[in-house]
């Protein structure tokens, strides 16, 4: 695996972020280009590069990372909000590192671009 990731770096404290959440297994910060008015990142702390190379294994953390979605809008008072995970150069990864994008406070649009 490549060097440590930016979020690697934040999750082991070389690099400051605004951390609005940590637990054991993940952290959520505030995207630092924001597309929206809310724009968090839920990070799990273990490094899976992207959704397409997660395991069976991963199961249980990939589900705790959508409830910590979940909890996080509910605890923000975001009644619609959208995730997202980008996996692949095409479909706009450009951190390689697995990551749940939550925007909030605008209408999006569908299709997304
Ligand atoms: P993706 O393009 O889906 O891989 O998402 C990576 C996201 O990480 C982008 O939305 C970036 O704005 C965000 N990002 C990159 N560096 C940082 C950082 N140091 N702190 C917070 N967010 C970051």
């Amino acid at each position: 695996m490549e060097d440590k990731t930016i979020f690697e770096k934040i999750i082991d404290g070389e690099v400051p972020s605004e951390i609005l959440y940590e637990d054991a297994i993940a952290i959520v910060i505030r995207d630092i280009d924001p597309q929206a008015p809310t724009h968090a990142l839920i990070v799990p702390k273990k490094r899976i590069s992207r959704i397409a190379e997660a395991e069976e294994e991963d199961a249980v953390l990939l589900g705790k990372l959508l409830l910590a979605a979940k909890k996080f809008a509910k605890a923000n008072g975001l009644d619609s909000f959208r995730l997202v995970i980008n996996s692949g150069h095409q479909a706009g990864e450009t951190v390689p590192h697995l990551h749940i994008h939550l925007l909030a406070g605008r209408p999006m649009a569908w299709p997304p671009g």
